[in-house]
């Protein structure tokens, strides 16, 4: 395994940023067969250097360590922000000697610098016994861990300050002055633009707060417990105010939203009422004499570090769930009122999306979310999509940027946010608010319109929908039907499965509303970017292509065929299909068949036959696209997943903000695989439908249009929007132009050439 892959894992899993440390270091020295490895960091509001860890020498005298920018040769790497690599440091004119550091008995020295921009972070640092010369590869090496670990320690370090407000503040004027001064134009007082995932649309715009996470205070930390008993007590007060409060939130909750989102409270219930957890805490208390507030903040980091341990991105988030518990429970106990307080009118800017919070801000009226990590499917972006919180995810840099208190603008749509508005740019967003609002009601209009092109082509407009709630707004936009349920959502808020009855009632619900349109629930597809912990793999290396989807649940029959009864129950005898995911061979696709038929046959009613039940693949596996013909022999009709099928073509992970730029739709591999499926499925007399974020882009829409693809399902509220480009485009004169748009060899020609024939709607 590399160094940076095996990095990524480290950093994954660490606990805090001294674990972080002291595992790279070992890492580093290991992999480059290097006797010594250190890192040294910068201070915040200082010029000082300190070594944080290291692998080789003694780190008793750790603390001795600090140099000045410039001194010694570390400090001589981060103050001219170059490599140095010498074969004898000891002979180096800058070379200092601590003692008790035993750094005398190592010859060649390797140090890089760590940087932000221009703005200096550290050094990372590799030393051996013998002299040697340092080769260009083992420069660049070392080069590559830096880039890697200073994102990491930045965050880290910023994330632990952000509720620490003298911290914060100088580890934000730190950070200014370096910005200001050498990089950019200051942040305090200027304009500033961010760009991150467009998670949720909307256009909202006020005044930040920051929910970010909440460490215990050094005075509380070293405060002198009471007795025992006196601990405890207060650790059950403020355990019981808190199930008050998350009870109260969660009826609110249901109220507000619907019967899934007061759910995702439930694993807080549950952990709160966990006898384990309650004795671990007066285990704590009484054996370890800490005080209430130490024991819940040990006990809660211990649980969220298991967590975070076991593997990726779902359990990261249910990690944020009991971080946001722990903070609850700790707000209580140092009676600071409530954790959410204060969010109402107010655009939140957090570290990262937990279900919760997004359920907080809607209880509470919050305006707006900006998170700092994320992408935008991950479970808390759907939420707010449901939810209609404007939303954008993966602003890198984010929270180094802004301060509570300062105004914010949030284009969800776009993805983008402006910090400190000019007058200018707020008077810009206030018209494009109050257009799209017009628009929005302009559009509703169209509801009862077919999406009908000038030249009669017609397109069926389905939804997707992750959670029953958004079912309100299908109909409120207009959908034909449900063209994806997405049904893991009522899995991954829990640790238990929920039971047939209580699938089939949420699923119902999906049936009720649509008594005429089509409505295809998909069946489970966990792991990737959906994990649970009862089925998942652990410790994959890359859990996207891991064990996961179909290859999980084709070892799980009972749960498939849970789902299929739960769908059955909920249809009533309604007509409804079944779309499977992640196909990626005929095989796959006869098993799962199979097991979807013997469950008809066994648990359906009498007059309903497996013939009635149609089962779709969906296409969003590359190897997919090269066997449609075969697998036309065995589906009933093909939904191309095109959020997954562009992150498997073009090796784009859809998590990642960093790479979010490559995964276009315009891609003409992309275009060219779904015209190939369209042709191919229809040539086998199927119908093929496409249920990707892509389709609800008015300008890729009227495109698939051309094609001839039969069905769009996309969020909702994209509907009107979509149904109104169909509507005002040639789209007969488009299919003859598509041989020619699609053999341009690349997504920016082929953009512009969609752009520049697209019809926009008069408004
Ligand atoms: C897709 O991959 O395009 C899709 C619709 O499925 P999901 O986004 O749920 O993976
Ligand atoms: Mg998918």
């Amino acid at each position: 395994m590399t160094i940076p892959h095996s990095l990524s894992q480290i950093i994954r899993r660490s606990r805090s940023l001294s674990d972080l440390l002291d595992q790279t270091v070992q890492l580093v020295a290991n992999a480059m067969s290097m006797d010594v490895c250190s890192i040294y960091l910068l201070n915040p509001g200082d010029t000082r250097l300190r070594m944080v860890a290291t692998h080789g020498l003694d780190r008793r005298a750790l603390k001795e360590v600090v140099l000045e920018l410039g001194e010694g040769i570390t400090g001589l790497v981060v103050k001219e922000m170059r490599a140095i690599a010498v074969e004898d440091a000891s002979k180096h004119p800058e070379f200092i000697h601590f003692p008790g550091l035993g750094e005398e008995n190592f010859h060649s020295y390797l140090g890089v610098p760590m940087a932000i921009r221009l703005r200096p972070v550290g050094a990372i640092v590799v030393q051996s016994h013998e002299q040697r010369e340092f080769k260009r590869e083992e420069i660049e090496t070392l080069n590559t861990i830096s880039a890697q670990l200073v994102g990491v320690v930045e965050n880290a370090r910023l994330v632990n300050a952000l509720d620490q407000p003298d911290t914060a503040q100088r580890y934000l004027d730190e950070l200014r002055r370096w910005n200001g001064d050498q990089v950019s134009s200051p942040s305090q007082s200027g304009e500033q633009r961010h760009e991150g995932h467009n998670a949720s649309p909307g256009i909202a715009s006020g005044v930040v707060v920051f929910r970010g996470t909440y460490e215990l205070p050094e005075n509380v930390r070293t405060r002198r417990p009471e007795t025992p008993e006196t601990e405890i007590e207060k650790l059950g007060a403020a355990v019981e105010k808190t199930r008050s409060d998350i009870l109260r939130t969660q009826e609110l909750a249901a109220k507000e939203a619907d019967e899934e989102h007061a759910l995702i409270f439930s694993s807080h219930l549950l952990l709160l009422n966990d006898p384990i957890i309650e004795d671990r805490l007066q285990v704590a208390i009484k054996e370890t004499g800490v005080s209430a507030p130490v024991a819940v903040d040990n006990v809660f980091k211990e649980i969220a570090k298991q967590l975070t341990g076991i593997t990726d991105v779902y359990l990261q988030e249910r990690a944020e769930d009991v971080r946001d518990l722990k903070n609850r429970i700790l707000w209580h106990l140092l009676e600071r009122g409530l954790p959410y307080e204060g969010i109402a009118n107010k655009i939140v800017v957090a570290h990262g999306i937990p279900p919760s919070l997004v359920v907080e801000m809607k209880v509470q009226g919050a305006l707006a979310l900006v998170t700092q990590r994320g992408g935008s499917t991950s479970h808390g972006a759907l939420l707010a999509r449901s939810m209609e919180i404007p939303a954008v995810t993966g602003v890198s840099g984010l929270l180094s940027s802004v301060n509570s208190g300062e105004e914010a603008i949030v284009d969800g749509g776009k993805g983008k946010v402006v910090l400190r508005p000019r007058a200018r740019t707020r008077e810009f967003y206030r018209a494009k608010a109050a257009k799209l609002k017009s628009i929005k009601i302009k559009l509703r209009e169209n509801r009862g319109l077919p999406a009908r092109s000038p030249d009669n082509v017609s397109v069926e407009l389905l939804a997707n929908i992750g959670i029953a709630s958004e079912l309100r707004q299908a109909i409120k936009y207009g959908a034909g039907g449900i063209g994806l349920y997405r049904t893991e959502f009522l899995f991954l808020i829990r640790e238990d499965f929920p039971t047939t009855e209580e699938q089939a009632r949420v699923y119902g619900r999906a049936c009720e509303s649509f008594p005429e349109g089509p409505v295809l629930f998909r069946i489970l597809d966990l792991g990737g970017d959906k994990f649970h912990p009862r089925i998942s793999s652990p410790d994959e290396t890359n859990p996207v292509l891991g064990y996961r989807s179909l290859r999980m649940l084709l070892d799980q029959p009972g749960l498939l065929e849970g789902q299929v009864e739960a769908f059955l129950r909920a249809s009533v005898g309604q007509p409804f299909g079944i779309l499977v995911p992640m196909v990626s061979a005929v095989d796959e696709f006869v098993r799962v068949r199979e097991l979807i038929e013997n469950t008809v046959k066994s648990r359906g009613s009498k007059d309903r036959t497996h013939s009635d039940v149609p089962v779709g693949v969906m296409v969003e596996v590359p190897s997919a696209v090269e066997i449609i013909p075969d697998l036309a022999e065995l589906a009933d009709f093909f939904s191309i997943g095109s959020n997954d099928l562009i992150q498997f073509t073009l090796a784009v992970d859809r998590e990642n903000a960093r790479v979010a730029p490559y995964a276009t739709p315009y891609h003409p591999a992309v275009l060219r695989m779904i015209r190939r499926t369209i042709d191919q499925a229809h040539a086998a007399n199927k119908p093929v439908g496409l249920c990707g974020e892509m389709a609800s882009i008015p300008e890729i829409a009227v495109i698939l249009a051309a094609m001839g693809i039969d069905s769009l399902s996309l969020i909702p509220s994209a509907i009107p929007e979509v149904k109104e480009a169909i509507r005002n485009n040639p789209i007969l004169e488009l299919r003859e132009g598509l041989d020619e748009l699609l053999s341009l060899s690349d997504a920016q020609s082929i953009e512009r050439q969609v752009k520049k024939h697209f019809v926009r709607p008069q408004n």
